[in-house]
């Protein structure tokens, strides 16, 4: 289904900006930077923006740290994003001192100290602790509708009611277990299954094969819709970058479905926003 354009005109204006500050930064003289950490199941992203908002630096690393929200690794998860602060920092030519971070929905008791940790163990002065569903949508800015993130370890979603969220889940299916079935099809490590899954080239051929997979995520989407009149479906995460995704879940939900140009980005960029 088509983009709604004007919907994402902001989302899409700036993760064009941010991927473009991922490959040459912006060295200005800002008074204040903002840092948006998102420590996901298969990436740490960091999204740096000026005083004024906009994005300058950015950069992220596959990481094996955090599984279904939780830190994992605690040490490799500090050392990376320490790593990651000193390469925008160099880049930058100024020291970042303020940082937020986010949480998948319903994950807050369960591990916001150990996240809180990892940014300020890393050298951040932590500023904001949020969901992400509410981080997403400081981007997409939608009034009603779902939010479905499907990431690399799961998929959550947050229900929205006149701007407000009023229902999140956070389910264990996401873009890992696609990666294990083009795996388990194509006879490749899981390595190897990711990186072909990552190619927009194997796209059209690889929707057969993971359709069961994004049909069971579409199933997970339908559980948690159907008390709450949902309208429109709207998709952010890794593994929402699969061309097509959006069309089999339209069809098994019965819900219009749209997603941004680049769907990765919109997580920790709203982060950011939020620092
Ligand atoms: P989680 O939110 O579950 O903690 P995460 O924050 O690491 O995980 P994202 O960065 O939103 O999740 O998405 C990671 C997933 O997106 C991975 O499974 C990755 O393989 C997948 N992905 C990234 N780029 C693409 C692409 N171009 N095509 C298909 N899948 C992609």
């Amino acid at each position: 289904m088509e983009a709604l354009n004007s919907t994402f005109l902001y989302c899409d204006q700036l993760v064009r900006d941010f991927e473009k500050v991922i490959k040459t930064p912006i060295v200005n003289k800002s008074a204040v930077y903002y840092t948006g950490i998102d420590l996901g199941t298969a990436y740490i992203v960091l999204a740096v923006l000026d005083e004024n908002y906009q994005p300058v630096a950015g950069a992220y690393r596959f990481a094996s740290v955090v599984k279904d929200g939780m830190v994992v690794d605690y040490i490799g998860a500090i050392r990376i994003v320490r790593e990651l602060k000193q390469e925008l920092e160099q880049k930058l030519g100024t020291e970042l001192i303020y940082a937020a971070a986010a949480l998948p929905p319903g994950t807050f008791t369960l591990d916001s100290g150990a996240i809180k940790h990892v940014v300020q163990g890393a050298g951040f002065e932590i500023t904001n602790l949020l969901d992400e569903p509410t981080a997403a949508n400081a981007v997409l800015k939608i009034k009603d509708g779902a939010i479905v993130d499907i990431g690399g370890g799961t998929t959550g979603i947050a229900i929205l009611k006149d701007g407000k969220v009023i229902h999140v889940a956070d389910e264990p299916t996401g873009g890992t277990h696609f990666s294990l079935v083009i795996a388990g099809a194509y006879k490749l490590s899981f390595d190897e299954a990711d990186q072909y899954k990552r190619d927009f080239k194997n796209h059209r051929e690889l929707t057969p094969v993971l359709r069961p997979v994004i049909e069971k995520v579409s199933s997970i989407i339908n559980r948690h819709v159907a008390d709450y009149q949902v309208k429109e479906i709207y998709l952010v995460g890794g593994t929402c970058c699969l061309e097509g995704i959006e069309d089999i879940i339209a069809k098994q939900t019965n819900l219009p479905t749209y997603k941004p140009q680049n769907p990765m980005f919109v997580t920790p960029l709203g982060i950011a926003l939020n620092c």
